[in-house]
């Protein structure tokens, strides 16, 4: 048996929409499996727009050279019309542990303007640590804001950047 080490790295944009002007399509903001409280925007997105979850699911198809969250489960596809992330991931994980691999490590980057996500750093990071069933070490949530600038800084649009670590035993 071999084990060697992969790297994936992942990114994802969605629109954000101000809540009291949503359409039926809004979706409350989620990140990394945890719903961001009272945030005054909605995510626009054919799934549940967890921006963090899908950049972590691209980190992972690309650490294993396996394509991209579209390749899988197309937005065209209705069946992932409001898809839960948590149950992509699920299916994602499974993907790789066709072929003997499992992620060891992952670092996540938020760009978000509002609501600052101090508070809720750490519950976002134990999500994903459940999520991933790491341990807390493993895993590392960081926020930012985007300094006024651009589509990001004007809180239109939210995004992650996610890099992982996946162990393959062959
Ligand atoms: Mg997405």
């Amino acid at each position: 048996m071999t084990l060697s080490i992969r790297i994936g790295q992942g990114y994802d944009i969605h629109r954000l929409i101000p809540i009291k002007e949503g359409s039926e399509q809004e979706t409350p903001l989620t990140l990394g499996g945890f719903g961001v409280p009272q945030a005054p925007f909605a995510v626009v997105a054919h799934s549940d727009g967890d921006v963090v979850l899908h950049a972590l699911m691209d980190a992972l198809l690309g650490a294993m050279a396996l394509g991209d969250i579209g390749d899988h489960f197309p937005p065209s596809n209705p069946a992932f019309a409001g898809a839960n992330s948590q149950e992509l991931l699920t299916q994602t994980l499974a993907l790789l542990a066709q072929q003997g691999a499992a992620p060891v490590q992952m670092d996540a980057t938020v760009v978000l303007e509002q609501p600052k996500l101090g508070p809720y750093k750490q519950a976002i990071r134990a999500s994903l640590a459940q999520l991933l069933q790491l341990p807390l070490s493993q895993v590392s949530f960081k926020a930012k804001t985007a300094e006024g600038l651009g589509p990001l800084g004007t809180s239109q649009a939210v995004a992650a950047s996610v890099t992982v670590l996946v162990q393959v035993c062959e």
